[in-house]
């Protein structure tokens, strides 16, 4: 039992690491994070926890050129990575479910969905 409340509170403390930040972190971001307030969580530990997290729905994974970034926000909204410095941030664009079916249609491929990342320069790096 006693293991069982530690995979308990190890999960709850990566969950609440995510949902902490607006940020996207990668998993190794979340890690650093996490080892600040707990040094006997294992890298091992906080990714299988992500995993699992995102493969519940509970947390969403977004893919992006730097590798996977994770998201407490699991509605379907686009996003924007600065190519400078690799921050990612939410875009309040709606989901167009047309273009799935375009591509249903144009593919044969079954379960389309799609995922939407734009570029650019974020504010900070455009003021340096
Ligand atoms: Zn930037
Ligand atoms: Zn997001």
């Amino acid at each position: 039992m006693a293991v069982q409340r530690r995979n308990t509170r190890q999960r709850q403390l990566v969950l609440d690491t995510v949902r902490a930040t607006s940020e996207h972190p990668t998993a190794d971001e979340i890690y650093s994070a996490i080892r600040k307030v707990d040094e006997h969580v294992s890298r091992g530990t906080v990714y299988r926890n992500l995993n699992l997290l995102a493969e519940e729905g509970v947390i969403q994974t977004i893919k992006t050129p730097g590798g996977s970034r994770f998201d407490w926000n699991c509605s379907e909204h686009a996003h924007i990575i600065c190519t400078t410095c690799g921050k990612v941030a939410d875009l309040s664009l709606p989901y167009d479910k047309g273009l799935d079916t375009k591509a249903t249609q144009d593919s044969g491929f079954s379960a389309c969905s799609h995922y939407t990342l734009f570029e650019g320069i974020c504010p900070e790096c455009a003021g340096r």
